[in-house]
């Protein structure tokens, strides 16, 4: 019985030195030193693997993101649970990052940017956070925590799932006939949907219409989210007036493509968070002992939900 790695070897390195201090009993590899497939119990992987079959007592699949967008369901044995990374460190790192981009925003960085390579000596009028209200799609594992973060912050925060939810402090929408109640008040929207065939391409021409003129995006989804063309018409035609991405597709984008360069855009490359090895060994050696106790995961994808 082993527990494969198949994931940045240098990163792999923590793991290993983590099981062994953790779960000594437990044969840890670096894909793909795979001796025999009949050994393979756990699979910990950010990229699909091919022919799953081979790995006949193949027990658990464990994304090592919490996005698990890249996997072909239909590819994973049906008795085979796929659990995605559900780790206080993947959230803390977006948290910083949300707070970073929304702030950046919120205080005219992108304009004060511009301004400083042409030599421009111009301030804009300050508010405090609490005029400018945030909405978030996607109220999970890390949209809530963000609005959590933000609502800290001072800015006022709304959320929008497929299912009712209650936050404190948040004023919470649900379901499409919700949306446009919910884009009226979000004159910084940041997206935190997974990617699904209801989710692709939802950040499009038409939702931001229904934001506030001159609203601001965040994109830390997906890149398939957003409509590249329908954003930088918004921008250029004043509706949208900055966004910050960090993820696109394909990533990274090609090298004349208009979001490396657009002066409304900042991208960074798909790093707002990242799995931290302490906590997520923690949490996957977790989620071994309790399948091995008969009891429930945590982070198990539904596979009719698609996340
Ligand atoms: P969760 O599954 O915990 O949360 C997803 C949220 O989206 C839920 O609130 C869910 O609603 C909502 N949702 C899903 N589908 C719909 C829909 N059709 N309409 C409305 N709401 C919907 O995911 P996480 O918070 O853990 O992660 C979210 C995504 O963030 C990941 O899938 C990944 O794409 C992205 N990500 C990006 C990273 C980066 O570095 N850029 C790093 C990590 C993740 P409900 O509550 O009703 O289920």
């Amino acid at each position: 019985m082993c527990f494969v790695y198949n994931a940045d070897p240098e990163r792999g390195q923590e793991w290993q030195r983590l099981f062994a201090q953790h779960a000594p009993e437990l044969p840890f590899r670096l894909w793909p030193e795979v001796r025999d497939p009949a050994e393979v119990r756990y699979l910990g992987t950010w990229e699909p693997v091919d022919a799953l079959e081979r790995f006949a007592n193949l027990e658990i699949v464990f994304s090592l993101g919490a996005g698990i967008d890249q996997f072909d369901l239909a590819a994973i044995p049906s008795h085979v649970p796929l659990v995605r990374m559900q780790e206080p460190g993947i959230v803390a790192t977006m948290q910083e990052y949300v707070a970073m981009a929304v702030l950046a925003l919120h205080r005219d960085l992108i304009d004060y940017l511009g301004q400083q390579r042409m030599g421009i000596w111009k301030p804009r009028r300050v508010r405090p956070a609490a005029y400018r209200s945030v909405g978030i799609l996607g109220l999970g594992q890390l949209g809530a925590a963000v609005a959590e973060r933000l609502s800290g912050l001072g800015f006022p925060c709304r959320g929008w799932s497929r299912t009712p939810r209650q936050l404190a402090g948040v004023t919470c929408y649900a379901g499409e006939s919700a949306l446009g109640d919910f884009l009226a008040g979000s004159e910084i929207l940041v997206c935190l949907l997974p990617l699904t065939e209801r989710t692709r391409g939802i950040l499009d021409a038409t939702l931001f219409e229904r934001l506030p003129r001159g609203a601001c995006l965040v994109n830390v989804g997906r890149g398939a989210h957003l409509i590249d063309a329908d954003l930088l018409q918004a921008l250029d035609r004043g509706q949208l007036s900055a966004a910050v991405l960090d993820v696109c597709d394909p990533e990274p984008p090609p090298a004349d493509h208009p979001l490396w360069h657009h002066p409304r855009i900042l991208l960074t490359p798909h790093v707002a968070s990242m799995t931290q090895p302490e906590s997520a060994v923690a949490m996957v050696l977790d989620n071994i002992a309790r399948h091995r106790a008969g009891r429930e995961m945590v982070g198990v994808v539904d596979r009719r939900r698609g996340y």
